[in-house]
Parts: structure tokens; sequence; C-alpha cells
């Protein structure tokens, strides 16, 4: 039993090996498939964009786990199907293709689709994109893969060669001017001799905040912030309100009957490959269910089925019982389960992959303040059919904005039953920014809470 205590080490390691104030103690995701980067396959070393490029400090396995996304940072797929293929002969040339009437904007959203290449993988760093433009080409591409690996910049720069000199960089977030586990991204592109670069958005780290720009632009570079500004910060939502609050990124999820009624199973294909279920799961860190849940043998931890995903540590609410059964891992590794408790309980079956925490006074803040001590940005609350468990925490935790985003489904069914209508919340509010869209008749909307 390991007890917590509120805000516990909440953001104390200013030291992240990332450069970031923020260091995992515990592996916020787990991995399906191992796969190393071959970062010295490709065409130019990396040693010839920073000399001390590789990290001098070894990650933790397990803060830092494998990765596999059958990428290494570098453009993937390597033949673009929708973009123009150029020898690298012609590159530069006159012969070579101009992206006419292409603007800054097209060339940041290009950069935001390199970035989200890394869903899942990054925490607790950003999702970041950068393309190297020269007369109107794209000579390079690069993503952050995830934490611990070269930063989009550097991927880009080794991309692009020498062809990075005199060309224009476009990065979603602020080149960071620090040392990390890698160089700054700054020098990089000083050494490389860009001319111009585009930024999305200032990071609101304040390890980074504006100091990359001001380095940029102290060399000489002309630098231009805020090109698809709010692209770029919806795509690091979890990161920035992170960064700025210290606690996760908390979006409440459910599925509806038409007639109003919470209910236990999703809408179809909503946990397939491709499903929305499925790629929340693959977005966050984490997923909050209820003890409840498995009181029906047939239910299974949520798993996302996104090829390569990596999955959300699982964080079991249990409250007013005193054992909880568990259903067999269905993912290699095993998911990670934490069974956050307000009592000494019996969890079967044993596993050293699942962890109970007691914690006598439960509230959703202080789970979040958990979450935020094991270096978790993101954390999805689903609820389900038998929502008391959950009733309570929620109702303070929406008092408290500690709710950022909805998430609801409307299933095409009409539910039997006196019970299980959502029912959470004292207060009033607006949403804002709603999306929705419909999936094999099922409506999925969602919105921010102001
Ligand atoms: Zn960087």
């Amino acid at each position: 039993m390991v007890p917590f205590a509120d805000g516990e080490n909440l953001l104390t390691d200013t030291a992240a090996s990332d450069g970031h104030p923020l260091n995992p103690t515990l592996p916020p995701k787990t991995l399906k498939k191992i796969s190393a980067p071959s970062l010295l396959k490709k065409r130019m070393p990396l040693s010839s964009v920073f000399s001390p490029l590789i990290a001098s400090k070894t990650p933790h396995p397990k803060s830092v786990p494998s990765f596999h996304l059958g990428t290494n940072g570098l453009r993937h797929p390597p033949k673009r199907t929708s973009w123009p293929s150029i020898p690298r002969s012609n590159r530069g040339r006159s012969i070579g293709i101009r992206c006419e009437g292409r603007d800054d904007s097209f060339y940041m959203r290009r950069c935001v689709e390199l970035a989200r290449k890394a869903i899942g993988c990054t925490s607790p760093n950003p999702l970041v994109g950068c393309l190297i433009v020269k007369d109107g080409e794209i000579v390079g591409e690069g993503f952050h893969p995830k934490a611990g690996q070269p930063h989009a910049e550097v991927f880009a720069l080794k991309d692009a060669g020498d062809l990075a000199e005199n060309a224009t960089a476009y990065v979603t977030l602020e080149p960071c001017n620090h040392y990390g586990r890698t160089p700054p991204c700054t020098e990089a592109l000083i050494r490389a001799k860009v001319k111009k670069v585009i930024v999305g958005m200032v990071d609101p780290n304040p390890i980074v905040a504006s100091k990359g720009v001001e380095r940029l632009r102290g060399s000489g570079i002309d630098v231009i912030t805020g090109v698809e500004e709010m692209l770029c910060r919806k795509l690091n939502e979890a990161y920035i309100h992170r960064m700025v609050t210290g606690r996760p990124f908390v979006t409440l999820r459910y599925s509806l009957a038409f007639n109003g009624r919470v209910l236990n199973q999703l809408g179809q294909g909503a946990e397939e490959s491709g499903g929305y279920f499925s790629k929340l799961l693959q977005e966050y860190d984490a997923v909050v269910i209820s003890s409840n849940l498995f009181a029906k043998k047939t239910v299974r931890l949520p798993t996302s089925h996104e090829t390569g995903a990596s999955q959300p540590l699982h964080i079991i609410i249990a409250r007013g019982v005193n054992s909880l059964h568990l259903p067999a891992p269905t993912t290699e590794p095993a998911d990670k389960v934490v069974v956050l408790a307000e009592k000494t309980m019996i969890v079967e079956p044993k596993s050293e992959d699942v962890e109970i925490v007691v914690r006598e006074q439960m509230s959703l803040k202080s789970i979040l303040d958990y979450c935020a001590h094991q270096g978790l940005c993101s954390v999805l609350l689903d609820i389900r059919e038998d929502n008391e468990a959950l009733k309570e925490l929620l109702d303070d935790g929406l008092d408290e904005h500690l709710v950022q985003k909805v998430v609801m489904e409307v299933c095409p069914i009409w539910c039997s039953g006196e019970e299980a209508f959502l029912a959470f919340g004292r207060k009033s509010f607006r949403l804002r920014d709603l999306q929705t869209r419909t999936v094999n008749e099922n409506v999925v909307v969602e919105g921010y809470l102001l």
C-alpha cells in the first residue's frame, strides 16, 4: 500500500532531464511493441547538426519506454503520396517544384500533421513538427518522436542537410534554448544558417518561454510567431494546461442513450482501431474508471487498438468495496493498473503490474495531484452506467473547474430502466468550441468547459 498526500511533490522536479519541469517517476504509458530508432541510417550524421546530440543521460527504461512508430522522427513514410517527390540531386535547382500558392499557414499545417505522428508517445513533452522550406520547396521534415529523443528541428535539419542554409524553418512550437537531454534547437538552427524561423506558438514552459525566439533574433534570424496558433495550441492542449496549472488536462467521456440514460457500452466501432474511443486511449496518459465497471465479468480494461499505440495507465477508483477482481490483461506487456482505494483491500489476481494506493479522503483534486506527481499530463475520465463511485468526485471536480473538456456520444438506443441518468455538477455553465461528428449512426460531440 502506498499512501500519498495532496500535492505531494507536484512540479517540484524542475531538473527534468528533458528540460521540462516534469519528470515522471512512473511510466505514464506502456508500449505494445519495441523498435529502436535508427538515427544513423539517414543521409547526414546527426553529429553534423549537433556535436553533442545524443543524450548524455541514459533515460530510465520505464520512464522513457522504447519507441514504436515505425519511424524515427524523420519524414514517414519515406515515399510521399500526396507530396511532390523530388530527387535530392535536383533540390535547390531551378527545376525543383515550387509550391506555388502555399503560404506560411500551409506549411504550418503540414508541421502539425507531422507532429501528430507521435500522438501518445511524447508525454510529458509536447508534440512538435518541423519543416525546412527553401525556394518554396520542402527540403526537410521532422517531428519529435518521444521524450528523450532529439527534437523535431534536429530531424528536419538532418533531413535537409546543407540545403538548410538560407532556408526557412517552420516549427509548431518555439525552439528550445536550454540544455536538457538534448542540446538547444536554437543552436542547431543557427549552426545550420537558416534565414528565417516561423513559429506556431511560444512555449508556455517557463524554461523556454520566449528565450528561444530571443536567441534566434539575437543571432540575426528573422522570426515570426503565431502562425496557425490556434491549431498548434489544440495540438498540445494537455501540455499547455499542465504547464500553466501544474495539473493534468482532464476530459470527461460518456455515452448516452437517446432517452438520456448513461450507457455501459460504447457506440459501434468506437473501441475498434480508428474509433474515437480507441484514439482517445492512445492520446491520453491515463484513463480513470470505476471499480463498479468490473462487477460485470465480461468487461475488460479499456485498451487502444491503434497500430503501435501506447496504452494509458489505468486508474481504478475503488469506493465502497472490500475486494476487486480485475479482468485478465489483453495486452503484451500487461497494462499498468493503479487501484485508488479508500482503505486496504484485496485485488485479484495479484500482479506486479497492479499497484494499490490508499487514499482515505478521495477527491478529484487528490487524484489529479497523484497523476501530476506521476508525471501524467492528460487524464480521461470514463463514465459508465454505474457511476455512483465517481459522482461525488465529479460534483466537486466540476465545481472546482478541474475538468477541461467533455466528449459525449449519443447512441441510437432507447434504454429501459429507472436509473443511470447523468446527474453531475451543481453549477450551470456553457461549453465552447463544440464539434460534432457522426460515426455509424452515433453522434460524438466534444466541447470545452469555460
Ligand atoms: Zn528543442
